[in-house]
């Protein structure tokens, strides 16, 4: 994927170019098949672009502005919201996500796509949607249904509808190379090993539903040397975590695994449900902020343990 740092729009529509390019290699769209062509122009059949609008009897739902956003996207593909609103010529009208909105895409969604691949519902700004566009949106939100991917961007994930935030798996937006994916490991290569060993002996332990195996390695995670420590192996379930989550979709590629990990995280995925990995990942979030609070770290992961226990 070859985008610039920052610049979420660019980065989800190289991420769908990757997932849809019929002749992508060493990790990367080709960028020059029909198909790159299309996701690049938003011209993609199978991709809906989603933000907020004024909507009126004229103008219902963002496709009836769809000429003004490729148009946009063209000239500036970085643009900020007001940038939007200007383009879509509603500048000063209150921009919502509605209703008609949400209705339009579950009909569509109720066909199936034109091209028997992915269909993509891009969200941008989802935390213009109201409440009771997210209601309509909800369960197919969490259980869409096969080869369908929500996409959503937001700079400010507080303020999404937590029964939709809920049920999102959160990426940060970060160029997705193998470079900054390395970042996100301990430092310390003896550390990396550390943390490696303990979450696999807990992965394992809760994959067997053996729960004094798994509160045994919970001890040890409350035994790491301090709170420090402690976060970082936080943050490092959360990363093995999200692999094992792209790898239950399918979407291995987009993983990044060293080659040395990759029968690990194979195992893993058929280890554990579908709905295991964002569950844990919240846990392991939760955790991280009662760590900060100095909550007893004991409590913290036997809590932790127990959490992880009951969805595995
Ligand atoms: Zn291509």
């Amino acid at each position: 994927m070859k985008t610039t740092a920052g610049g979420a729009i660019p980065l989800a529509l190289a991420f769908i170019q990757y997932l849809y390019c019929r002749s992508r290699s060493d990790g990367d769209s080709c960028g020059e098949c029909p198909v790159c062509r299309r996701v690049t122009k938003l011209i993609h059949p199978d991709i809906q672009f989603i933000c907020p609008i004024a909507s009126s009897k004229e103008k219902p739902t963002s496709e009836s502005y769809i000429s003004e956003i490729r148009e946009l996207l063209e000239k500036n593909p970085y643009f900020y919201e007001h940038e939007l609103y200007s383009a879509l010529g509603i500048e000063g009208k209150q921009a919502a996500i509605a209703v008609p909105e949400a209705r339009s895409i579950l009909s569509k969604l109720s066909l199936s796509g034109v091209e028997g691949g992915w269909r993509t519902v891009m969200v941008y700004l989802p935390e213009k949607m109201n409440a009771s566009a997210a209601n309509t949106l909800l369960k197919m939100v969490e259980e869409p249904p096969e080869m369908t991917l929500f996409l959503m961007i937001t700079h400010e994930p507080e303020k999404v509808l937590r029964t939709i935030y809920s049920r999102c798996l959160v990426l940060r937006v970060i160029p997705l190379s193998g470079e900054d994916f390395a970042a996100v490991h301990p430092e310390d290569a003896e550390d990396a090993t550390r943390m490696t060993d303990l979450f696999a002996d807990l992965f394992n332990a809760l994959s067997e539903k053996d729960l004094l195996g798994a509160l045994e390695a919970g001890e040890q995670a409350a035994g790491l040397e301090n709170r420090e420590k402690q976060k970082t192996f936080c943050k490092f379930a959360g990363e093995v975590l999200r692999r094992i989550f792209l790898v239950q979709q399918g979407l291995e590629d987009l993983a990044l695994i060293p080659e040395t990990e990759v029968e690990f995280y194979r195992q893993a995925a058929t280890k554990c449900r579908k709905s295991f990995p964002r569950g844990a990942m919240a846990y392991f979030d939760r955790a991280t902020e009662l760590l900060e609070r100095n909550v007893n770290q004991k409590i913290i992961f036997a809590d932790l343990v127990d959490k992880l226990y009951m969805i595995v």
